[in-house]
């Protein structure tokens, strides 16, 4: 089943998300429709906060991606990327390997608004599987832009806080308009449940 993606003006997308510590079937669960969702809308990643839950969680797969290369490498060596896809990562830290360098992103809680931010090209992730496993590894790439896009969202930060301020000076108008278009909603869902 596919879950409805929240857009920009959402609350959800500014909680910090709760560390998982219960591996049950309900969360394995929540990972299917959060990989169901994520497909089904052609993202190579989405967080728990996407689809209104405050949770450590995201998922990612980058193996469709051919234009931007990836790489993950674990305990010292390369693996085959397309074998570890998609991930799913519970209550992820990263840590940055190289300075950051510029890259396009996009964000299904943004349609239609893209920039380039900066985000370290190689980067060193600690988490859990679904199952409660511990993994670790380093990525590089659109990988590991994606993987820190996402950590992004599990503590409430949104690729706009890391704009440069006159590419979000371009998309003001376009952001004020959505923010708006989803509180209205949501006020609107609030009246009819009342
Ligand atoms: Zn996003």
């Amino acid at each position: 089943m596919t879950m409805p993606i929240v857009k920009y003006g959402h609350p959800a997308l500014r909680q910090r998300g709760k560390t998982i510590d219960t591996f049950d079937a309900s969360l394995h669960r929540l990972v299917d429709e959060m990989l169901e969702t994520m497909y089904q809308a052609d993202g190579v990643g989405l967080a728990a906060q996407q689809i209104g839950k405050a949770l450590q969680l995201t998922v990612v797969d980058v193996s469709q991606s051919e234009d931007r290369p990836s790489s993950i490498t674990i305990g010292g060596k390369e693996v085959v990327l397309e074998e570890h896809m998609p991930l799913v990562l519970v209550n992820p830290s990263v840590e940055k390997l190289t300075a950051p360098i510029s890259g396009p992103e996009g964000c299904l809680s943004f349609p239609e608004i893209y920039a380039d931010i900066e985000r370290p090209e190689r980067v060193e992730v600690t988490a859990q599987d679904q199952e409660g496993h511990c993994l670790n590894f380093e990525c590089d790439g659109l990988l590991a832009k994606a993987i820190q896009h996402e950590v992004d969202h599990l503590n409430g930060i949104l690729f706009i806080d890391r704009m440069p301020a006159k590419e979000k000076e371009h998309w003001r108008p376009k952001l004020e308009s959505m923010r708006k278009e989803t509180q209205q909603a949501l006020q609107k869902d609030e009246k009819t449940s009342s």
